[in-house]
């Protein structure tokens, strides 16, 4: 696929979300995999965090292909932020996807698209590319600029003495632009980087100069065929198969990543993309990072859904797939058996399993500390055992969710801190699950069925 936009990959910049999680930078375990009490954004659940920890060791040995985890315990236990630990723990670059079960269920697309593309979402492309430096006295400089076609044509050459010889460049608009911008003129010292245009003015003694060592580190020499040494920088970028996807099935390219619209995408492109990918791979231009794909609620998915699942975790480049369910024993969606965890023993058989247990009130006061912290909320002793209080009678996700709720009403009150006065009016304004359950169960006949 020669048209492949590789290029418009650069731009991506990943968009880091202040979330649920953000709290979140690791496993916070110690090098013998202990699970230390608070660290990396991490409190308590100890034996789960370190069972991960296991596993992370696993991955990095190369022992666990073909296989997953499933997360198994009580909402609000950290299930997501122990799958989202083990990414961090993993490196930024590993790419981490998140999807609930329920949301297969989507009209927009089949089941089997949804999956495919969450499954891409995890795997990574670290990209390499070589961009050439070339550098020497300039002798010459000439530029064509036809009158009529305007600026995005302009042509040009420029001499440049190296070591010995004189060697005659073409000049890309680009470089024109920054050749003119940096004022160059015969006599002087340039460095151009062939990719990116970029031109750089340089001293005399230019090979042992600090700017040319202000170039990068990655900025390398390679030996070429004639026996000349050249200046290359590799430019390295991380990208994901889906975002590859996308951009090449979409006309606007990767501002459809932004736009949201994926759509469906079709089987050619990616298999043109896996050709691709396989050939940079043996070229040593690309490696692939296998991420994490994180599936809440996986016993939403039905039995479709899981035969692809064992099928995709078969796969070379198959992520770490983290599977999490508060289910017991349930029916397999799309069949009439009872399974546990409402997922087919086939699969079952595959997963090494991690159960997560409920906070203590200590735990939760300590997980409370750091989201205050995470969102620059100040909050008085009180407030924070009183928050404390209704975690452990409520659940910790409310708890959470009251932090910024109770900042805004501190906020309006011109208050310098969240006091008990404000967790109790949003606590007044906000119901729990609990409470809204009993207010319908007490006032049931006046509503609507
Ligand atoms: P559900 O089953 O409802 O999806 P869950 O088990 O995935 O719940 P989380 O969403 O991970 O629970 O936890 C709720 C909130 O508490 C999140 O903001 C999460 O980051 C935070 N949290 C949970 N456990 C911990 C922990 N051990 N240390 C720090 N923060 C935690």
């Amino acid at each position: 696929m020669a048209d492949l936009k590789v290029s418009e990959m650069k731009d991506l910049t990943r968009i880091e979300r202040i979330g649920a999680h953000s709290h979140i930078r690791g496993l916070g375990l110690d090098d013998t995999l202990e699970a230390r009490n608070v660290s990396q954004g991490m409190v308590g659940q100890k034996a789960a965090r370190r069972a991960a920890g296991v596993i992370l060791q696993m991955i990095k040995d190369g022992k666990i292909a073909g296989r997953a985890v499933l997360l198994a315990g009580q909402p609000g236990t950290g299930k997501t932020a122990i799958a989202m630990g083990m990414a961090k723990a993993l490196g930024q670059e590993t790419p981490f996807a998140m999807m609930a079960g329920s949301e297969i269920f989507s009209l927009e697309m089949s089941k089997t698209e949804a999956l495919t593309q969450a499954f891409r979402k995890a795997i990574g492309v670290r990209i390499k590319e070589e961009s050439e430096i070339i550098e020497g006295e300039v002798v010459e400089i000439q530029i064509d600029r036809p009158a009529a076609t305007g600026a995005a044509s302009k042509t040009g050459k420029v001499t440049l003495k190296t070591t010995e010889m004189e060697t005659v460049y073409d000049l890309g608009t680009k470089m024109i632009e920054a050749l003119s911008k940096e004022k160059v003129q015969s006599g002087d010292v340039i460095a151009i980087d062939k990719a990116s245009g970029k031109v750089s003015k340089l001293g005399r003694s230019f090979a042992r100069s600090r700017e040319y060592d202000a170039m990068g580190p990655q900025t390398r020499f390679v030996q070429c065929p004639d026996g000349e040494l050249q200046k290359r920088k590799e430019v390295v970028h991380v990208v994901t198969l889906h975002e590859i996807d996308v951009i090449n099935s979409r006309t606007q390219g990767f501002l459809a990543l932004f736009a949201g619209d994926t759509g469906e995408i079709r089987q050619e492109v990616r298999e043109q993309i896996n050709t691709k990918v396989a050939e940079w791979r043996e070229e040593g231009k690309a490696e692939i990072i296998p991420g994490v794909l994180f599936i809440d609620e996986v016993h939403m998915l039905d039995i479709e859904c899981f035969s692809f699942l064992n099928r995709a975790l078969e796969n070379e480049m198959a992520p770490i797939l983290v599977v999490a369910t508060n289910r017991g024993i349930t029916r397999i969606r799309g069949t009439n058996y009872r399974a546990p965890h409402g997922i087919p023993i086939d699969l079952l058989d595959r997963l090494l399993i991690i159960s997560t247990q409920p906070y203590t009130e200590e735990e939760i006061r300590l997980i409370l500390d750091i989201r205050c912290e995470e969102e620059d909320v100040e909050m008085s002793e009180d407030a924070k055992e009183l928050l404390t209080k209704i975690g452990h009678e409520t659940s910790l996700r409310y708890a959470i969710h009251l932090i910024t709720a109770a900042a805004l009403a501190c906020q309006k009150r011109k208050g310098k801190e969240v006091e008990i006065e404000d967790i109790s009016r949003v606590y007044s304004l906000f119901i729990d699950v609990k409470r809204s359950t009993q207010f319908l169960m007490e006032y049931q006949e006046q509503f609507m069925f």
